[in-house]
């Protein structure tokens, strides 16, 4: 287990370490903080804008118009170098685009494309690319208009940056994602392996809530266009946020079920299981394409966000204070997520903006919520599998305790009617210690345990070298032997040579145990229940002792009425 979380750590650092050592200076320029924005109901209409019906304040990104109209003129000390200029953006589904680019002269070029375009012309980071045209004039101004975005990051995100650092930036960056994908694989490995010797649900929701993340890792850095190169933009963004909303909905599962009985409040439980079920609703609105929701129910989608991640802190928080030790790994392993959705929330209200991309931030969340889960897998699991084997051990002496007998430590009489039929090849001898009654009355009550204990001792002595054999105390002085013997005249050897030896050596204890007998009485299997083949065997015991008692009587198969073999003390073997 540790091993594995070591792995996982040096996974991490290799992912870390690359990017870091090889860093994209890309020369680029974001345009958002030099855009005006305005809206209109044709493409021609909103490219044809004047300047002054666009709105260039904080607000500006809430137009609901068909078509979105962007203008950027470009600073005055934006100076492009040798290399060509690549015009790129986030790739959020949209119907068309125009874009237009002005040159110092006035001189214009308009390109016009579909979402095919950016599929094909992908970056990784989720971003695709457009030529600016060349005309051995500067570039003064950037003009879009985009149909139907589904969300504004298309516009937002807009950026200029020079196709040298560009690429090199794309090479790093799909390095980082690769290798981000691999160290996301390990935890689904490790939870499979893992819950092969003990499958515990909240290891199969952390494999599930990875394969998700795997997904979203996928989809927005847009190495997915390399397993399908052809997919419809479209489907990309929803693959974006529906890998996100599942790895949601496997996170809340996973949660509720790793955190130990008792430190999650139900309210709260179930506060978060509806909440999750709102937020996987406005998800599905999203699939709905109606007009009126085209961008509410994306933005509807990230809102029902916020109070899913505010009930899953104070599950965490109720669980740490009431002691919870997977609460603590959780919180680990939460933070980095939870601090990403309080930077978006406020670099969406526009009180923040950071030196760095959130998507840097939230990819290393991702590997914090990864490696802080898998800890809080692993943990859990030793913990829970020291209980059930705690449980098991106590199960598996209770289980002794109530087949044995506490005097002798044999097998007791409910262990022997447990065993239902004595097989062919298999046969029984019963043994009663002969007057023990008297024994009892002359040497006291205590002399007579030990006179039963010292016997048991014998027998097993005597059966030690026996194949598959079984004694038992069946109540009192009575005795059973079930052992492996196909052969009257094997088992009748057998009985003698149990009777003989207990003759002896109980005459000869030097532990002051008085000297006792037994009785033995034997019948073979044959496949039939063991109340029939006992009721044999105490017939023929009933004959030893009829007899005279210390001898050995074996029923011998098939014949009727009981025929018995007498074998005086001292006759015989
Ligand atoms: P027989 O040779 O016919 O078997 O005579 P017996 O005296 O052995 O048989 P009986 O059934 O008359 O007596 C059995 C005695 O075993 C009676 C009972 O007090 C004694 N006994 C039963 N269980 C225990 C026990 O756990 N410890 C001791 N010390 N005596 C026991
Ligand atoms: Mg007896
Ligand atoms: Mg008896």
């Amino acid at each position: 287990m540790r091993r594995g979380i070591l792995f996982l750590l040096c996974a991490m650092l290799f992912a870390g370490l690359i990017p870091g050592g090889n860093p994209a200076h890309a020369r680029a320029l974001d345009l958002q903080a030099h855009m005006c924005v305005g809206g209109a109901e044709s493409a021609s209409e909103a490219l044809d804008l004047a300047s002054d019906r666009l709105d260039c304040g904080d607000g500006r990104f809430a137009e609901r118009d068909r078509f979105v109209r962007t203008h950027a003129e470009l600073p005055a000390d934006f100076e492009q170098g040798e290399d060509e200029l690549l015009w790129q953006t986030d790739p959020a589904n949209f119907e068309r685009m125009i874009l237009r680019f002005t040159y110092a002269g006035g001189e214009q070029r308009t390109i016009e494309f579909g979402p095919e375009t950016a599929g094909r012309n992908w970056f990784a980071m989720g971003r695709f690319s457009v030529r600016v045209p060349t005309t051995g004039q500067p570039l003064r101004e950037v003009d879009m208009v985009v149909e139907q975005p589904k969300t504004y990051s298309v516009a937002r995100a807009a950026r200029l940056v020079e196709s040298g650092a560009a690429q090199q930036e794309h090479f790093t960056r799909s390095l980082v994602y690769a290798l981000m994908c691999g160290f996301l694989i390990l935890p689904i490995v490790y939870d499979l392996l893992l819950a092969r010797f003990l499958p515990f649900r909240f290891m199969l929701w952390h494999a599930v809530m990875t394969a998700f993340l795997l997904g979203s890792v996928v989809s927005n850095s847009g190495l997915v266009y390399q397993l399908f190169p052809d997919l419809p933009l479209g489907v990309r963004s929803h693959l974006n946020t529906t890998t996100l909303a599942l790895a949601l909905v496997a996170a809340v599962g996973f949660l509720l079920d790793i955190l130990e009985k008792g430190t999650v409040p139900t309210r709260l439980a179930r506060a978060a299981i509806g909440l999750t079920g709102l937020m996987i609703l406005a998800k599905v609105l999203t699939f709905v394409e109606i007009e009126s929701l085209r961008i509410v129910s994306h933005e509807l989608f990230l809102y029902s966000l916020v109070p899913l991640t505010a009930a899953l802190i104070a599950i965490i928080a109720v669980a740490l204070a009431r002691k919870s030790r997977a609460a603590g790994f959780l919180a680990i392993a939460f933070s980095g997520l939870i601090i990403t959705g309080f930077l978006r929330i406020l670099i969406g209200s526009g009180l923040y903006r950071p030196s760095f991309l959130l998507d840097d931030f939230l990819l290393a969340a991702m590997v914090v919520l990864v490696l802080g889960s898998a800890a809080a897998v692993g943990d859990r699991f030793t913990v829970l599998r020291v209980e059930r084997d705690r449980a098991r051990v106590s199960a598996i002496k209770l289980g002794r305790m109530a087949m044995s007998d506490p005097l002798t430590g044999l097998g007791n009489r409910r262990a022997f009617n447990s065993l239902r039929h004595i097989e062919d090849g298999q046969a029984m001898l019963v043994a009663d210690i002969d007057h023990f009654k008297a024994i009892n009355d002359t040497n006291g009550h205590v002399m007579g345990d030990a006179v039963l204990c010292h016997m048991s001792s014998l027998m097993r002595d005597s059966f030690g070298d026996v194949p598959d054999s079984t004694i038992y105390r069946l109540g009192g002085e009575e005795f059973a032997v079930v052992f492996r013997c196909d052969d009257e005249e094997k088992l009748r050897q057998a009985g003698e040579k149990l009777r003989d030896s207990i003759d002896r050596k109980m005459a000869s204890n030097s532990y002051g145990i008085p000297p006792a007998t037994i009785s033995v009485g034997g019948a073979l299997g044959g496949g039939r229940s063991v109340t029939e083949v006992f009721q044999e065997a105490d017939q023929a015991l009933y004959s030893a002792k009829q007899a005279g008692r210390n001898r050995c009587a074996v029923k011998c198969y098939g014949s009727s009425p009981i025929v018995v073999d007498f074998r005086p003390r001292g006759v015989g073997t």
